[in-house]
Parts: structure tokens; sequence; C-alpha cells
């Protein structure tokens, strides 16, 4: 008997931990006008402070990809600023409410904040239980840019970047895919109907 409670006790821990990892910015929030003003040169602002186990230099470069991913399809361009006043998107480390809600986002025109979850542990080279920064941060920056997210009502919108499930834990059993990296063109559509592009 205390084996079935044990082996019950586990399954149950299994199932938990195993659960894709979803971004908790609801839709309502983001009207279809929802746009970023200065198209040609948004600055974005990244917190200094944390995560401490990635060193700054490293998310930098991590979010630098995940927004050159975004320029890459739209006439949008980015740049970086040191001046967290004078940001149209900050991005930053925070606690995030409720299970396996790992993300979230406000929506433009007014200053956007980007959060990730402080209670992950985040990389850009996904190990056993880490989230991987990258994939979250290019779902975010949608967010950021006024895009709602895919819903799940056409199977197409499952694996795009813009459904509001993320990705998995390195290591977990379930399918969302450890890394989510690149556009799909359900995601380029969005953009390019507000922003226009590539330029
Ligand atoms: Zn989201």
């Amino acid at each position: 008997m205390p084996y079935l409670i044990f082996l019950a006790i586990f399954l149950l821990a299994s199932i938990t931990t195993s659960s894709g990892q979803v971004c908790s910015a609801v839709n309502s929030n983001f009207p279809n006008g929802a746009r970023v003003s200065n198209v040609g040169m948004v600055k974005f602002f990244i917190d200094p402070t944390s995560p401490p186990d990635i060193p700054f230099y490293i998310r930098k470069r991590i979010f630098t990809k995940a927004f050159n991913e975004w320029e890459r399809v739209t006439c949008i361009n980015f740049a970086i600023t040191s001046v967290k006043s004078r940001a149209d998107i900050v991005l930053q480390f925070s606690p995030v409410a409720g299970n396996n809600r790992v993300a979230t986002a406000t929506a433009p025109p007014t200053q956007v904040t980007l959060t990730f979850d402080s209670g992950e542990i985040w990389s850009e080279t996904p190990t056993q239980n880490s989230l991987d920064l990258e994939s979250v941060a290019l779902h975010l920056i949608g967010h950021a840019i006024g895009l709602r997210h895919r819903g799940n009502n056409n199977p197409k919108n499952q694996e795009t970047i813009m459904n509001k499930r993320l990705v998995d834990r390195f290591g977990a059993t379930v399918d969302e895919g450890i890394k989510k990296t690149s556009l799909k063109d359900r995601d380029i559509i969005l953009a390019v109907a507000k922003y226009g592009g590539p330029c």
C-alpha cells in the first residue's frame, strides 16, 4: 500500500511538472489598434539587475536575436537604450502568478513591460528543468508590437509563436518543444498587417 501511495504521488507530480508553459497575457488587453508608434526606431530596455544566473551581455545577445527575427519580416527597427524612461519596451524578470504561467506582457502604445517569471530557470541552451529564454522573448515581443494570441481553433495555430502555449522545460515529455525561435507564416501575417514588410 505505501508503494501505491508513493506511485500515485509520483504520477501526479509528473503530470504537474510536464505540462506546457503558457503566457498569461489575455487577448482583451490587445485591441486591434494596439501598435508601437515609433516604427523606425523602437527602443528596448533590459533590466540590468536580474536574473543573476544569466550575465547581462548574454541576455542582451539573446533578446537581440529575438528582436532581429521580428525585424527581418516587418518594417520595424529595434534599438537598445540604457535609459528606461525613453524605452518603448522594458524587459524584466519578476514573479508571474499562476500554475505553469511563466510570462506576461502589457500592450502598446504606452511603454510595454515584458515580464519573464523570476521563479523559473532561464537559459540560452536549456538543460534540466530550464526554459529557453529566446523562445519566450520572441513570443513576448509579438505582444510588444500589439499582437494577440493565436487561438487553438485552427490546428495550424498551435505551432505558431503567438500561441499562448510557449515552450516546455528541458526534460519534459509533452509536445510544445524545447525551443521555438523561428516565426511561422501565421505569425508573420499578423505583424505585416500592422506594419508592412519586409523592408
Ligand atoms: Zn502571450
